[in-house]
């Protein structure tokens, strides 16, 4: 096991700011001081409340209560182990790290299964973009087809790494055996097919992308996690996806299909004021998108949008605009996913083409390039105007009937609206497009939400319960770790004071308690900055940044630490009274020696609790 010097550790903590590692996952905004603030990648929120302290170099989120230092961010966000988590931090930032001599250093053993499997995509990436460039029949045929077919460039096939898999080939699994990956990697990878029991070989790993333009996708921190494979004349008769057009790597470790949008790792840094994201169905029209200019576009992984994916959409900006095909498939899509945009707290938007009967974005951006998304802007329909055409296309011809029908599912959308204003401004615009009062739509409004069930018609997302012991009741231990955090004199006062054996070991807060309280007492505390060497665990930094986040207590210090440290003596002595009292008791009125010991103890535990320790604080 290689393990990372803690003087490493030391300097890559110093070196790297808190800041620059969140906000490649989460938008921070300034909220004053040394702090931050964004939505929590943890749980679902609308407004933020994961903090981040570039100071103290903890975060926390006062939603969910995940909290915890630059490490276990990355371990949490990137599903990383420690020494992983370290390593890719490192990497990032370019600190050299040491090892422990004899601990080796980074291994293939020590490196987990996804970790081995963001290599594999690594590798082949470049496999499938070494097969669309090599001066063969075939890299000539896939060449050809993406620049007269699909009229796109070769330099975009560059600049996304483009690719082409092999017909028949053993090439690749070939190259990843030699690399000595984990038959594991390998299974689970989802790029071959491998029967069950089998051990990876070059004849049992059967590739399951052949003959097909490769399409690498990547997860919002721009890692390769899977493939889009377009289907071309080359792929064989015996491709078990031989029929579907487009086919995608099956979910693994590192590729969830609902998590993920397609460009997402690009377009969020062109996004911001007036350049809202674009959503388009495909990969193709995210790529055309960006080969004329428009560098906001992503696309979901197939048809169907997730809440997940609208939610990482809302991570980096709150406004997106639809730009779907006008076919009636499209249009459902759309119609399917507006409900959970807007519960995502998405401004939404859609894109037209006035007049246009069929448009198709593709081919749309490469006819006229960039100034046709000027054009679709200013067709730009508002949500409910497109989600009104969508359930009633022709309001000039409808009669009562098939507007109140109209409107019951219109209200289904609207119910998922958080915001009462937005509502009903929602409700307003309804109105007009079906041309009716807006006061009997609301009136049917109210009606639908009873029948719904009454109550709270949008549904907040609850976040997880923060965990308990730290917001509510606190130990003791914690209370005291707490006031030892933010105080100096305290911790130096109970370092000198408190009994090792009233702490409770069995606490993570007794642990780091005792732990802190001996290197104070035995060494001369240089403060705050060591304490990140006296943290062990996960759980130890989690509770840390806690504490850490907490406001502190200005008044009656003195009171409370010993309140603090008289609880911890009484819960240490009195079980211990109350058992010599049961002895003496059992022992009868007969004097003998041992009563007397016990008579003793009783007398000395009985004054000591009637004569608390007080710390020399000022009150
Ligand atoms: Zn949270």
């Amino acid at each position: 096991m290689p393990v990372i010097k803690a003087s490493s550790l030391r300097d890559l903590k110093n070196r790297v700011n808190i800041h620059d590692v969140v906000v490649r996952t989460v938008a921070l905004k300034k909220a004053g001081g040394a702090r931050f603030k964004g939505l929590c990648p943890f749980h679902q929120e609308k407004t933020p409340s994961f903090h981040v302290s570039t100071d103290k170099g903890f975060y926390k989120c006062f939603g969910c209560g995940k909290a915890g230092d630059v490490i276990s961010f990355v371990m949490e966000t990137e599903g990383l182990q420690f020494t992983e988590a370290v390593e890719a931090i490192a990497q990032r930032f370019g600190v050299t790290l040491e090892y422990e001599v004899g601990s080796g250093g980074p291994s293939r053993e020590t490196r987990s299964l996804r970790q081995e499997i963001f290599e594999i995509h690594d590798l082949a990436a470049e496999f499938y973009r070494q097969a669309f460039l090599a001066r063969t029949p075939h890299g000539g045929f896939i060449r050809d087809y993406w620049t007269r077919n699909r009229k796109f460039t070769p330099e975009l096939a560059e600049e996304f790494k483009i690719g082409f898999a092999p017909v028949e080939d053993t090439a690749l699994a070939t190259a990843l055996l030699q690399r000595k990956f984990s038959p594991e990697a390998l299974r689970q990878c989802g790029l071959f097919f491998l029967r069950d029991g089998a051990a990876p070989a070059p004849a049992t790993l059967r590739p399951r992308f052949r003959g097909r333009l490769m399409i690498p996708i990547r997860d919002h921190q721009g890692r390769v996690v899977a493939f889009t494979a377009r289907q071309l004349e080359l792929t064989p008769a015996d491709d078990p996806a031989r029929e579907a057009k487009y086919t995608n790597s099956p979910e693994t470790p590192i590729f969830t299909k609902s998590n993920l949008l397609f460009n997402l790792d690009r377009a969020r840094a062109n996004v911001g004021d007036g350049r809202p994201f674009v959503l388009v169905e495909g990969q193709l029209d995210a790529l055309r998108c960006w080969s004329v200019g428009l560098k906001t576009a992503v696309a979901p992984q197939g048809t169907s949008i997730t809440e997940g994916q609208l939610l990482l959409l809302r991570r980096y900006h709150p406004q997106v605009e639809c730009f779907f095909d006008s076919d009636s498939a499209g249009q459902k899509a759309a119609l399917r996913f507006l409900p959970m945009a807007l519960k995502a707290g998405l401004e939404m938007s859609f894109l037209t083409l006035a007049g246009a009967e069929k448009m198709d974005p593709d081919l749309l951006f490469l006819e006229k390039g960039l100034a046709a998304y000027e054009e679709v802007r200013r067709g730009a329909m508002s949500a409910m105007e497109f989600a009104c055409r969508s359930v009633l296309p022709n309001v000039a011809d409808a009669g009562a009937e098939l507007k109140a029908r109209a409107a019951t599912e219109l209200f289904a959308i609207l119910t998922q609206v958080e915001s009462e204003v937005a509502r009903m401004a929602f409700l307003n615009e309804i109105a007009q497009h079906l041309r009716v009062a807006a006061s009997s739509l609301e009136r049917d409004l109210r009606n639908f939400q009873s029948r719904q069930g009454g109550s709270r018609f949008a549904t907040t997302p609850t976040p997880s319960a923060p965990s308990a012991s730290i917001e509510g009741g606190k130990s003791i231990e914690e209370h005291l770790l707490y006031l030892c955090l933010h105080h100096d004199a305290v911790l130096r006062a109970l370092g000198a004071q408190l009994p090792h054996e009233w702490i409770d070991q069995s606490l993570t807060a007794g642990r780091l308690l005792d732990r802190l309280l001996a290197e104070v007492a035995h060494n001369d505390w240089p403060g705050r900055e060591q304490l990140d060497q006296l943290l062990e665990t996960q759980e130890e930094k989690t509770l840390v940044a806690h504490l850490l986040f907490e406001t502190p207590q200005e008044e009656n210090l003195g009171k409370i630490t010993d309140e603090g440290l008289r609880a911890l003596q009484r819960r240490f002595y009195e079980p211990r009274l109350r058992q010599i009292e049961l002895e003496i008791a059992s022992k009868g009125t007969n004097g003998d020696s041992d009563l007397y010991s016990l008579l003793k103890q009783r007398a000395e535990i009985t004054r000591q609790l009637q004569n608390p320790p007080k710390l020399p604080l000022a009150t």
